[in-house]
This record gives C-alpha cells, sequence and structure tokens, in this order.
C-alpha cells in the first residue's frame, strides 16, 4: 500500500473527437490504470472483453446499479454504461491513477461523489470538423452520422453548462492534445 492516493483522471468529449486514443495514450505515459466500464451495449469486432468493456445484459446491470456496485452510470443513446466501484476505489487507494473515459452524465456524478477528481472534456477544433471526422470514419449512413452529430453539439454544450470539468482541451492535432492533457495531469498532482 501506499501513503498517497493515486488521482481520479475523468476524460469526456463527442464521439469523433478521438478522446479513446487520447485516453490509451495518457494510460501508457502516467502508467496509470484503465477503468473497465460495464456495458449493455453490443459487443462489436473491435471489442475484447474484460479490455475494453465488461458486456453484461440488461438484468445483470441492474442488478449492479440496485447494489450500489457502480460508482456513477449513464444511459447512451438506449445502453447502459457504468463503471465498477471496486477496482476503481481499490487502485486509488494503492496509490495508482486511474483513467475513466465516461460521458458527461457520469462526470457529474463523479465531481460530486469524489470532488478531487481531475476532469477534462475534449473538443473537436470546430463543429465542422467534427462532422467531416465522423463522415471519414464512414462506419455508418449519413443518417446515423446526423444524429451523432446533433449528439455531439448537446454534448459539447452541456459540458461548458455544468460545472464538472476543470480543463477543455481542443483536438486539432493528436500528439499536441495528448501532451496537453498529459501536462494538465502532471500539474494538477504537482500542486497537490
Ligand atoms: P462507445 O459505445 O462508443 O464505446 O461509448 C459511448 C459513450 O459512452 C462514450 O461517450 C463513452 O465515453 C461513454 N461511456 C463509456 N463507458 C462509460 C461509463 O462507464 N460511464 C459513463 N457514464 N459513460 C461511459
Amino acid at each position: 500500500m501506499s501513503d498517497k492516493r493515486g488521482l481520479l483522471v475523468v476524460i469526456s468529449g463527442p464521439s469523433g473527437v478521438g478522446k479513446t486514443t487520447i485516453t490509451h495514450q495518457l494510460v501508457q505515459r502516467l502508467g496509470a490504470v484503465f477503468s473497465v466500464s460495464m456495458t449493455t451495449r453490443p459487443k462489436t469486432a473491435a471489442d475484447t472483453e474484460g479490455v475494453d468493456y465488461y458486456f453484461v445484459d440488461t438484468e445483470r446491470f441492474e442488478r449492479a446499479i440496485a447494489d450500489g456496485e457502480l460508482l456513477e452510470w449513464a444511459k447512451v443513446f438506449t445502453n447502459y454504461y457504468g463503471t465498477p466501484r471496486g477496482p476503481v476505489e481499490h487502485e486509488l487507494h494503492e496509490g495508482r491513477d486511474v483513467i475513466l473515459e465516461i460521458d458527461v452524465v457520469g462526470a457529474e456524478q463523479i465531481r460530486k461523489s469524489m470532488p478531487d477528481a481531475l476532469a477534462i472534456f475534449v473538443n473537436p477544433p470546430s463543429e465542422e470538423e467534427l462532422l467531416r471526422r465522423l463522415r471519414a470514419r464512414a462506419r455508418e449512413g449519413e443518417d446515423v452520422i446526423q444524429r451523432r452529430f446533433s449528439e455531439a453539439k448537446r454534448e459539447m454544450q452541456q459540458a461548458r453548462e455544468c460545472g464538472a470539468y476543470d480543463h477543455f482541451i481542443v483536438n486539432e492535432n493528436l500528439d499536441e492534445a495528448i501532451n496537453h492533457a498529459y501536462q494538465l495531469v502532471t500539474d494538477h498532482k504537482a500542486a497537490v
């Protein structure tokens, strides 16, 4: 056990902004732990069980909510997502930093329950650029892209207004965004 608790870091941002890459790079550079969320969304070919998410059914998720197993949770589109409490508390207690990649609703809950957390929101350089990136992924049809785009704009506004975030960074250049996030975390750790 360490005599110093780890830092809880929250990373959020709209779909298509590159937050997953930023989060994974931060985990590596900080030697931090990525918190694996529980979700009811269907597993895709890109997902590994227990690495990207724990995939569960709705009944299991609702039991986790009822039993207080989750540090925070939210319904995103039609699926539940939540952070298992036990592993996060264990790692922080051991002195390791933990990174959560969660949405704005989850970040608001963390702001209340874990006020010492550092929360960073990743914005795109502009709305036009976000739409361009969503289209470039070409994973889905234009109607789904437009729905994600509206949802992203709503989420960016909610993030600005909710008071849950300590910092807003812009992902214009991926390496610079990673460096910026890394600097914010290390500065914060040096100050506490
Ligand atoms: P995806 O299905 O694309 O992996 O994630 C969809 C959204 O759910 C993203 O905005 C992601 O940050 C968010 N998310 C993933 N895990 C959690 C979680 O444990 N809690 C909350 N509140 N949101 C999450």
